[in-house]
């Protein structure tokens, strides 16, 4: 016994030591990969294990708000394996059974959407949207709107396009010239609020005039469509202030602009409704949803459209080019879509929805008590599974902390055995927001248990032990 530890001990030593060797990581500094980085080798429901034994609850949905029905779900891997013994791949030129039930399924959940688009990542699935815009603007609009308005902030991907939408000048930094034709316009932070209100308006609506000013200014004929995710997740869980979307929808509506929702974060039950745009009453032409579509058991992403924007893009006479002429490859993989239904029907059948919301409700009251106990928090928000913690010097001023203790609060968790997530300098310009988004399948004792391993941290950084 003592060998066979022995010998797995140097299967995992040399496993890190590989890893150091030959694997380039996402997100990570060299330095940061040098000192050695942990190594997840399983998990179940919320609770994941790494390399050394040692066990996480795991509040970030696998780092980066991907699973949302959890850790080691055989029913979604025997579906794959299921499709992927009988049929594993044809391109999606042609009709697929996985694919044309998760489509069915999927717009149960969207009334006013009818057309399902598949790729494989969130950045390809905004890319799908952009060339849908564009060649709107180039069949019917003779090259006029084919502006993209963005918001300071929201993060819409990884390729070039995508990161020509993204509002955050650091995550830009170094890798232009971007693609022409993206706009930005500001953000909507009441909590840091940036509007002067002497107006008789509500916050959310002066908020949203920003867009108009900017569409205003660029000439609303030049302007096809606006890109925002309905709360902003990597830029700092950020909730649109009351009336905010309402006037959003009336000037998209007012000058003919689409509204593309990104929903790769908020999308398949993470906000406590299916969709994120779901809360706010509002009706967006394009929808994109990746992460917890598959909850990371595959890599499958959906441009989801209106019947109206689908009849843009089909051919005419005269006009043999005028479809949508685009592919990804693997969005012919029958594994995604197999995989994404299952995750729908575990989604319906273990009213997960609704544990979201309740759940949520738990995590965000237990937060506003930690609030109330620890000065640094000025903020807390959140909407269902998926919360924020503004860190600030004091309430009053709300100047943000110094990174450090950010840093520190999450690494104390971690530490204690909680993986939470947080903002990033390199990425935005503060790195004073803490966030959490645990599995929609969080019973009260998890939330209890990221509550008090919290509490702990906070308590910890704040004594300086
Ligand atoms: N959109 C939003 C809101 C995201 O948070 C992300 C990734 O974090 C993306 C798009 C890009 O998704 P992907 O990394 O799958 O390309």
């Amino acid at each position: 016994e003592t060998l066979m530890n022995q010998s797995m001990h140097e299967v995992i030593d040399q496993l890190h030591q590989d890893d150091k060797t030959h694997v380039w990581h996402h997100l990570t500094p060299g330095a940061a990969a040098e000192a050695g980085l942990p190594m997840f080798v399983e998990g179940e429901g919320l609770v994941i294990r790494d390399s050394q034994g040692k066990e996480y609850l795991d509040a970030s949905a696998g780092g980066v708000w991907v699973t949302n029905v959890g850790y080691g779900r055989k029913e979604i891997a025997d579906a794959m394996h299921a499709q992927l013994t009988k049929l594993n791949f044809f391109a999606s030129s042609m009709a697929g059974v996985p694919a044309t039930k998760f489509a069915k399924r999927l717009l149960e959940k969207m009334p006013g959407l009818s057309r399902v688009y598949y790729s494989n990542s969130g950045s390809e699935a905004n890319e799908k949207a952009f060339k849908m815009v564009r060649q709107i603007s180039a069949k019917h609009h003779g090259g006029k709107k084919s502006k993209i308005l963005y918001r300071e902030r929201d993060y819409h991907g990884t390729t070039i396009a995508a990161l020509s939408a993204t509002g955050q000048t650091q995550r830009r930094a170094q890798y232009g010239p971007f693609v022409p034709g993206f706009v930005e316009f500001p953000h909507c932070h009441e909590y840091q609020s940036q509007y002067e209100l002497s107006e008789d308006k509500s916050y959310g609506v002066r908020a949203a005039q920003a867009m108009e000013e900017v569409i205003l200014k660029e000439g609303p004929d030049t302007v096809g469509a606006v890109i925002l995710e309905p709360i902003t997740a990597g830029g700092g869980v950020i909730l649109p202030p009351e009336g905010y979307w309402q006037e959003i929808q009336r000037t998209c509506k007012k000058y003919e602009i689409l509204l593309i929702m990104d929903e790769v974060v908020c999308g398949i039950g993470r906000t406590g409704n299916w969709f994120g745009y779901q809360h706010f009453d509002i009706q967006p032409d394009i929808v994109t949803m990746a992460k917890g579509v598959a909850s990371g058991y595959a890599a499958i992403s959906c441009t989801v459209t209106t019947e109206a924007v689908f009849d843009l893009l089909q051919e005419e006479a005269g006009d043999e080019l005028g479809y949508f002429r685009d592919i990804s490859t693997y969005g012919g993989c029958q594994a995604g879509p197999a995989a994404a239904l299952a995750n729908l029907e575990i989604i319906e059948r273990e009213g997960l929805i609704d544990n979201c919301r309740i759940q949520g409700e738990r995590l965000l009251a237990g937060l506003e008590k930690l609030k109330a106990k620890y000065p640094i928090i000025g903020d807390v928000r959140g909407k269902g599974l998926f919360v924020g913690i503004e860190l600030v010097t004091d309430p009053v001023n709300k100047a943000p902390v110094a990174d450090a203790i950010t840093v520190g609060i999450a690494a104390r968790c971690k530490a204690l055995g909680l993986l939470i997530g947080r903002t990033n300098r390199s990425f935005t310009a503060a790195n004073n927001i803490l966030n959490m988004s645990p599995a929609l399948i969080a019973t009260d004792a998890d939330i209890d248990k990221i509550l008090s391993i919290l509490d702990k941290a906070f308590e910890l950084e704040t004594t300086n032990e």
